[in-house]
């Protein structure tokens, strides 16, 4: 079956409509109607070649929501005409330490990615949410209890929502810690959110001092413009925990010095270029503590989107046809994005 997509193929052309086809769904598959797909920075970084491995054609999207339109004779935890999403993720061993734990993105076999992940399907690499119809094995499912007309905004939820969420529950956001969320962009727009609902004292990073007003109307008790170092300088020592989502190579030494003793920077931007070495001497004499994280496993990012349908928790969205993608990116690429770009896929046919 041929449906409609939006790729690239190759790094330095722009995305443009293209001719897909998927597998009829298999006893275990879940075939989905995408209603909307958002749009990730992981994205814009993978067409783009931005980091190493990108197959072309490229289909990118991950933060997908839609509707089941036909399911595998074993299939019983969804029907036709569910309302159901799907994340960053399509497939894992199953097997290894990691899947047995849940934590199927850090897969010791390599989980599958939404896109550009190896698949027996043509063309070889899977193709992501920017396209009108999915197929995914039934555990990679997610199901979506927010109100139908919050659909649109829950997309984002599935990639910018769990990769903040995951973060903050490991390291024990909530009541009594000081949270800092660095770079107000579509995951970042998230962690404030996400973190304010944990109950931590929340404190929003930006480097746009357009965004100081509206991050705490996103939920942060306070907002720091980063250029400005006195600013700055008032928060040494005091966070628990800072997650640091920018997409760009930066010099991390000015927020490590805002963690208390034990603290941790958590990394979930993954610019293409390193950051700078940080300095040790503020690392060790306070035991500071800079970590990595990646999405989140399959049960987490369920437990996320019913923490976020529960509280009535969405993304703040700019729904855009498809025909705007190649504008989104450069937008996005100007931190001129409030907070998360999202395809109306039925624009896809147009
Ligand atoms: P985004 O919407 O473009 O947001 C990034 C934000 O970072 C910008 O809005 C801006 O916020 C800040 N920023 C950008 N360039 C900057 C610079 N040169 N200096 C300082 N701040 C800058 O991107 P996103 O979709 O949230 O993704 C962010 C990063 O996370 C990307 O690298 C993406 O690939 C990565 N990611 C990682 C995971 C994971 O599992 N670890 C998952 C998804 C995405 P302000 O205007 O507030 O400064
Ligand atoms: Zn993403």
């Amino acid at each position: 079956m041929t449906i409609k997509a939006y790729g690239a193929h190759a790094a330095d052309q722009p995305l443009g409509p293209l001719d897909i086809s998927r597998r009829a769904p298999g006893a275990h598959d879940v075939q989905i109607e995408i209603a909307y797909c958002g749009i990730c920075h992981s994205d814009l970084h993978t067409v783009r070649s931005e980091w190493p491995g990108t197959q072309y054609p490229c289909v990118p999207g991950h933060e997908i929501v839609g509707h089941v339109s036909a399911i595998g004779a074993a299939v019983t935890r969804f029907a036709v005409g569910d309302t159901v999403g799907v994340g960053c993720l399509v497939d894992s061993c199953g097997q290894c330490g990691s899947c047995a734990e849940g934590l199927e993105q850090y897969c010791e076999s390599g989980m599958v990615g939404t896109y550009n992940g190896p698949t027996p399907d043509a063309p070889g690499h899977t193709l992501g949410g920017y396209s009108q119809r999915i197929v995914v094995k039934d555990d990679f499912v997610l199901r979506i209890s927010h109100a139908p007309e919050q659909l649109a905004a829950v997309a984002p939820l599935l990639c910018a929502g769990i990769t903040t969420y995951s973060p903050l529950r490991h390291w024990q956001a909530g009541p009594g810690k000081k949270v800092g969320i660095v770079g107000i962009g579509g995951l970042g727009h998230m962690g404030v959110k996400l973190a304010h609902a944990m109950g931590a004292q929340t404190v929003a990073f930006t480097s746009s001092e357009s965004k100081r007003a509206e991050a705490k109307a996103l939920g942060a008790d306070e907002v720091v413009v980063s250029r400005h170092a006195d600013e700055m300088a008032a928060h040494a020592g005091t966070f628990d925990l800072i997650i640091n989502t920018v997409s760009a190579s930066h010099v991390l030494d000015a927020f490590t010095m805002l963690l208390k003793r034990d603290g941790t920077l958590v990394l979930v931007g993954a610019p293409s270029e390193p950051h700078p070495s940080p300095s040790i001497m503020p690392l060790v004499f306070k035991r500071r503590a800079i970590a990595g994280s990646l999405i989140g496993g399959i049960a987490e990012t369920q437990e996320m989107l019913d923490f976020c349908a529960a509280r009535g928790i969405v993304s703040d969205i700019e729904l855009i046809p498809a025909q705007q993608i190649n504008a989104a990116y450069e937008r996005m690429l100007k931190s001129d994005v409030k907070y998360r770009f999202v395809i109306d896929s039925k624009t896809l046919g147009e």
